[in-house]
């Protein structure tokens, strides 16, 4: 069995579709990225890559590359899981957390885990998403940005 840890944190602003987990979030702003900016889908993406000893999601989906230029985040999960194949290894569970003032997101945890847990291969019940706030500190309690942790628990086929 091998552990890995993720984190990402993205700019919030207005223009852009508010998308965490695969699901659109009904928001005023939305996250700024090269891709669909999905912060938590980069946390997990991070962590199962870390897991492995693979270099990190920048080195695998490079932001100078156009093909993922506004890419769903889902599709690189996908690419990180035929990694996770290509070496062998399945996914335990997940734990992760949304550092995010605003908007509420305990409504869309449901779908957030019903769209991960078949791209993870795993139960929705090995899937913990937790959504905190910063008591209005720093850029994420500020509102300025949404920050994503996530460890993952892996294990050889
Ligand atoms: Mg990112």
């Amino acid at each position: 069995m091998r552990i890995g840890t993720g984190y990402d944190l993205h700019r919030l602003c207005e223009g852009r579709a508010l998308i965490l987990g695969g699901v659109k979030i009904p928001y005023e702003k939305g996250l700024l990225g090269h891709s669909d900016a999905d912060v938590l889908t980069h946390a997990i993406i991070d962590s199962l890559l870390g897991a492995m000893g693979e270099k990190d999601i920048g080195t695998h989906f490079p932001d100078t590359d156009i093909s993922f230029k506004n890419i769903s985040s889902t599709l690189l999960l996908q690419k990180t899981m035929q990694i996770m194949e290509n070496n062998g290894y399945k996914i335990v569970n997940i734990d992760s957390n949304i550092i995010c003032e605003k908007p509420k997101l305990l409504p869309f945890m449901d779908k957030m885990k019903e769209n991960l847990a078949p791209l993870l291969n795993i139960d929705e019940s090995d899937i913990s998403i937790k959504a905190k706030t910063n008591e209005g500190l720093d850029s994420t309690g500020e509102g300025e940005a949404i920050a994503a942790q996530c460890v993952c628990l892996i294990e050889k086929v």
